[in-house]
């Protein structure tokens, strides 16, 4: 349905985009996760045609070479943060107006933007005016008027930033339920792993105008393969060591300190001898006994977050986080190991600047 490759895109001097490649299959619900000024915008940008790359391989939509066309013949539509609705006209109005200009009778523009308005459960609120509604109805609105056209692919440029954060996640439902009932291919722009998770088919995880890392919610969650996707995908402890060995999946790893500790390969392409971190969510990590696999620790801080409990605990290897939703030991020699099943800790090689 869309295939990207090879774009590069340059404002001046600022590299935005360095060669990067992407597809989505029809139907599919593919989002780009990536911190602000990673060049997900412009990406967006040059599928819709809004921005000319300064130079690209392949630019398809829909099995149509698109290179060169302007945006208004692309078969794609784009739903931005700030809605971008026409104050002018009422809720009905905006939604057929994209039908009126393609040349539709008013009559089944005004029919079908009604059924695009029901899909958005705003079927009662036609005739009101862009002013009375709240933040949530109007991106429903622009979520309708983008629909309404039936493009191939709808592009969304962080449609959810501006509302807070209950709407969010409602909103997280519902366009997830819209994009089922059409099986449109939705490209879906967001900075919150969160969302990216909660949402989507695949995940694609840009830093500074390349792909770091891309593949189901599920792999980039527990998959890392470099420092940053673990960083971004939220992992609180990351080691440095060397590996050892490999056994199958597993790896035997010396941690910077001496402690030797085992966990899981994230690709096949370390060799022992390498250097590598090793990643651990804090809620992954949990007291052991003395003879089992871990490091020995004790604890020197807690701190108390309402839902759940962090604790710091030294060791060898330096200060690693544990989280627990149980309450937490107040003695300090409360813990004396810690240690986690060898699928939760994922091991990457690590990369030099
Ligand atoms: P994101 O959407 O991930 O926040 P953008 O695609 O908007 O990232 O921006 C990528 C990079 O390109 C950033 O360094 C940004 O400052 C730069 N950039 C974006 N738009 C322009 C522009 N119109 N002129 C100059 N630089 C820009
Ligand atoms: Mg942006």
């Amino acid at each position: 349905m869309l295939e990207v490759s090879n774009v590069v895109h340059k404002y001046g001097r600022v590299t935005a985009l360095s060669d990067v490649s992407l597809s989505a299959a029809k139907g599919e619900f593919l989002t780009i996760l990536g911190s602000s000024g990673s060049g997900k915008t412009t990406m967006l940008r040059v599928i819709s045609g809004l921005e000319t790359p300064y130079s690209v391989n392949r630019l398809r939509i829909g099995g149509e070479d698109v290179v060169g066309l302007p945006a208004a013949k692309r078969n794609c539509t784009t739903v931005f943060q700030n809605y971008a609705l026409f104050p002018h006209m009422n809720v009905i109005e905006n939604v057929a107006y994209g039908l009126r200009i393609r040349g539709r009778t008013a009559q089944d523009s005004t029919a079908e933007a009604k059924r695009a308005l029901e899909m958005v459960q705003l079927g009662a609120k036609a005739d009101r005016s862009i002013g009375q509604l709240s933040g949530g109805e109007r991106q429903r609105v622009a979520l309708a008027r983008a629909v309404v056209t039936r493009p191939a692919i709808l592009l969304l440029d962080e449609p959810l930033g501006a509302l807070d954060e209950r709407l969010r996640q409602d909103m997280q439902l519902e366009l997830m339920e819209l994009q089922r009932k059409l099986g449109m291919t939705f490209i879906y722009i967001t900075h919150s792993q969160e969302e990216a998770l909660t949402m989507s088919d695949r995940v694609v995880l840009m830093k500074h105008g390349r792909i770091e890392q891309s593949g189901a919610p599920l792999d980039l969650f527990d998959r890392p393969v470099t420092r940053f996707a673990a960083d971004f995908m939220g992992y609180e402890n990351i080691l440095d060591g060397k590996l050892l060995r490999k056994d199958g999946e597993i790896g035997e790893v010396e941690l910077v300190g001496g402690a030797v500790v085992r966990g899981t390969l994230a690709t096949s392409d370390i060799q022992p001898g390498g250097a590598i971190n090793l990643a651990i969510r804090a809620e992954r990590i949990g007291p052991v006994a003395a003879d089992e696999d871990g490091l020995d620790a004790t604890l020197s801080n807690r701190v108390y977050r309402g839902k759940y409990t962090d604790m710091m605990v030294e060791t060898k290897a330096g200060t690693l986080r544990l989280r627990s939703w149980h309450g937490a030991p107040n003695e300090k020699g409360a813990i004396s190991r810690v240690g986690w099943k060898l699928s939760d800790a994922v091991i990457f090689p690590e990369h030099k600047g």
